[in-house]
């Protein structure tokens, strides 16, 4: 299976040319084929936070259900960016939603499982303010779409796999994920809790709805009630605005606006917070010494 933010290399099926949207390639997968299914059998395949919604909404559950039984957790980068990857079987690599009848999923597979037997590379060029996607043909051993008389482009392929709609929301997070590694101009070393915040707006969506309605939240952020009424209502709006929350935590990239009175009444409740802190570790200080002196009269 495809795996998007892999680099083409030559031990990998990646084949070493860089295809556009209007170049064409040679494929073609359909049910009557001889390795029907075999693609699905050994996978490694990473979830996207659209893949998450579409899926989980497919089997009517919570995003946190969902994340818990059809999912395993890995890390993206040296410093835990967290990342998720679609379960297998107990018993085997096969992907947990495949059937002897085909994908059990198949009108909401994940993106990369529209791409295959394409590979997804996004990057930025030096001094350009948006990613340029491109492509790569995968080709694996087994698969035996490759010989198949169909020639297709990028583009038409993209289309007939319905992956606009993917992309369109995906790569907002993409270029997220790509800035929180690269570490932007104002990103540091991540703390825990920027990564919790990571997760809870990239895959835990119900979660995060549930987050918007605090009373923190509600009172930090300036949001139109019935602009937020739309966010609750509507899962794919919401996930735009947990792209928007994304980039104003960790990057500072202000699009909601904040309110003063609030952020004024946070920082005094920190500042109060350290105080208190060093006090307590003035006064610890103090009690080590005085049981070092009473240490010493005993000798
Ligand atoms: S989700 Fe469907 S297409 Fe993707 S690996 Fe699983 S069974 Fe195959
Ligand atoms: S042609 Fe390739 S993608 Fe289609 S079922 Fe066979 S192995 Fe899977």
């Amino acid at each position: 299976m495809s795996k998007e933010f892999s680099d083409p290399s030559p031990v990998t099926p990646v084949q070493p040319v860089q295809l556009g949207p209007d170049d064409s390639f040679q494929f073609r997968c359909h049910k009557g084929i001889a390795c029907f299914n075999k693609c699905c059998e050994n996978i490694d395949i990473m979830l996207a936070p659209y893949d998450v919604l579409r899926l989980k909404k497919r089997l009517g559950l919570s995003a946190r259900d969902f994340l818990d039984n059809f999912t395993r957790d890995f890390q993206m980068d040296g410093h835990g960016m967290p990342g998720l990857k679609l379960a297998t079987k107990e018993e085997s690599p096969a992907c947990v939603f495949l059937t002897p009848e085909g994908c059990g999923v198949y009108t909401d597979r994940p993106s990369a499982c529209r791409y295959y037997a394409l590979g997804l590379l996004s990057m930025r060029k030096k001094d350009s303010p948006a990613d340029e996607d491109s492509y790569f043909v995968v080709k694996e051993d087994h698969c035996l779409g490759h010989l198949q008389p169909k020639t297709q482009t990028v583009r038409d392929y993209r289309k007939e796999q319905g992956l606009e709609d993917y992309d369109a929301i995906n790569r907002e997070w993409r270029q997220i994920v790509l800035k929180k590694r690269s570490g932007g101009p104002a990103v540091g070393k991540p703390s825990e809790r920027s990564l919790e915040l990571f997760f809870l707006a990239s895959y835990d969506l119900d979660g995060f709805r549930d987050f918007i309605s605090t009373p923190g939240f509600t009172e930090l952020f300036e949001l139109d009630p019935a602009e937020k009424q739309a966010l609750i209502d509507n899962d794919e709006e919401l996930l735009r605005f947990a792209f928007r929350f994304l980039k104003q935590a960790l990057f500072g990239e202000i699009t909601i606006p904040v309110s003063s009175e609030a952020a004024e009444k946070r920082r005094e409740r920190y500042r109060r917070r350290v105080e208190q802190l060093k006090r307590d570790a003035a006064e610890r200080k103090v009690l080590d010494q005085d049981k070092q002196y009473e240490s010493l009269k005993d000798e």
